[in-house]
């Protein structure tokens, strides 16, 4: 293994350079715009001391990077999780850049996260990490500044939290500050499923591109949270069977076709886990990440088609709900075995793309229906996916670089018209 493969192997930033890399020398991307693109423009780290249900005292890490506004204020969610770390959040930042370029979005790139274990704390413990996480955050988000959103391990509930405590402190009212709200709190309609949406409106276009048509294809999702279970529902709406499903407790496999709804009526009464579903075998996520379909959607977590799991991949198109599923070193693996790879920056775009439906309908004071929401998004998605498609043929390249292509394209103008050299 080469030093950049190991590095790559280790920080997921490397992974987001080694990307941005290939696709700045395919287009001869002017060097000094690709190093303004290297470096992250502000990055905040908080300490926040919570007091927990037992009296004592819990100090946890909190993140916030904006690593670009070259396109207009930044935007990106916020994950709760174990794992969050300077390095995860700065490469979830940067990918925000490159995602809302290629969904054309008016945005830069942010991401945030506190390093913590949501499900083993009680509902009043993470509203006082969630309000004083807005509080230590108070200059850095703002509604034309950075915009958060939900990520991995927070909701419509964090949210709430989120913007009441940013307006108690800075004495604005501006629903507009965060996405992702709920519905009665000035969210938009259709948010919640979007980003699942988008997946299933990604793997429709790269079907059709196949000849493969929904109701003689199979699917495979892995996770169960917000992407994976409304991408799994909304697959199956349109005819394709999904044959296996998994969270965090395993895969879940019948050939015949699970029934979503009923899987999703268990979660809903079973602390949203799939644990001790029964209507189907149990199986590993690897096995799951193997199984032979037309679409594989890992929607759970990155770094989970290693090069060994993609020599044994078995589908036609990936479809990549999650962030960065894929590791660099997969990449050309699954090239020469001719899968269809539709990259996270584009396939996971929907959320973000609702988001900025929620922004602007925020600013109006007006609100659309679920179909209209729906119906721009699907225009959207349609527009970035034949955009990215096209850079791939047109630079005989997969469809990964290709999205890298279309945000610089796009980038590169925001840094060269603002003058930041
Ligand atoms: P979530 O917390 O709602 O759900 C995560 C799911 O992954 C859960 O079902 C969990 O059980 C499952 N999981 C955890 N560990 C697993 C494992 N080892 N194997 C299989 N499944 C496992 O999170 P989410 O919002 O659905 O986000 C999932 C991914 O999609 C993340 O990479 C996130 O960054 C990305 N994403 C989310 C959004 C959004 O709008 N929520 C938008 C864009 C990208």
């Amino acid at each position: 293994m080469s030093t950049t493969t190991q590095a790559a192997h280790e920080s997921m930033y490397e992974a987001v350079l080694a990307r941005l890399n290939a696709a700045a020398q395919i287009i001869n991307l002017p060097e000094s715009v690709t190093e303004v693109l290297r470096h992250p423009q502000k990055e905040v780290k908080v300490s926040l001391p919570i007091v927990m249900d037992n009296g004592k005292i819990q100090v946890f890490d909190g993140y916030r990077v904006v690593h670009s506004t070259h396109l207009g204020p930044s935007k990106g969610g916020i994950r709760y999780a174990m794992d969050v770390n300077e390095d995860e959040v700065r490469a979830l930042a940067a990918w925000m850049t490159f995602k809302c370029a290629v969904a054309d979005l008016p945005y830069g790139g942010a991401k945030g996260g506190i390093k913590c274990n949501p499900r083993q704390m009680s509902e009043g413990e993470l509203e006082r990490l969630s309000r004083a996480y807005a509080k230590a955050m108070k200059d850095v988000f703002g509604v034309n500044k950075d915009i958060p959103a939900p990520d991995m391990g927070t909701s419509g509930r964090e949210m709430a939290w989120i913007l009441d405590e940013f307006n108690k402190v800075t004495g604005e009212d501006s629903p507009g500050v965060i996405t992702g709200k709920p519905v009665g709190l000035g969210g938009s309609l259709g948010r919640e499923a979007a980003t699942g949406r988008g997946v299933m409106v990604n793997a429709l276009q790269a079907m059709a591109k196949l000849n493969i048509h929904p109701k003689s294809a199979t699917a495979v999702v892995q996770g169960f949270g917000n992407v994976g279970s409304h991408a799994a529902r909304l697959l199956a709406e349109q005819g394709i069977k999904i044959i296996a499903i998994s969270d965090a407790s395993g895969g879940y496999y019948d050939e015949k076709g699970i029934d979503i709804q009923d899987a999703l009526n268990y979660t809903a009464k079973n602390n949203k886990s799939l644990e001790g579903y029964s209507k189907a075998t149990k199986i590993t996520n690897e096995e799951l990440l193997t199984l032979k379909c037309d679409v594989l959607v890992p929607a759970a977590l990155q770094n989970v088609i290693s090069e060994d799991i993609a020599q044994k991949v078995n589908c036609k198109i990936i479809i990549e709900g999650a962030n960065g599923p894929t590791y660099p070193e997969a990449d050309p693996i699954l090239n020469s075995k001719g899968i269809i790879v539709v990259p996270d920056i584009l396939a996971n775009s929907g959320g973000v793309t609702v988001s900025y439906f929620e922004w602007v309908q925020n600013k109006m004071g007006y609100y659309w229906s679920e179909e209209e929401v729906n119906q721009k998004h699907d225009e959207k998605m349609k527009t970035a996916f034949e955009k990215v498609w096209q850079n791939a043929q047109k630079y005989k390249i997969s469809m990964r670089i290709a999205a890298y292509i279309t945000a610089l394209e796009k980038i590169q103008l925001g840094i060269k018209m603002k003058g930041h050299f």
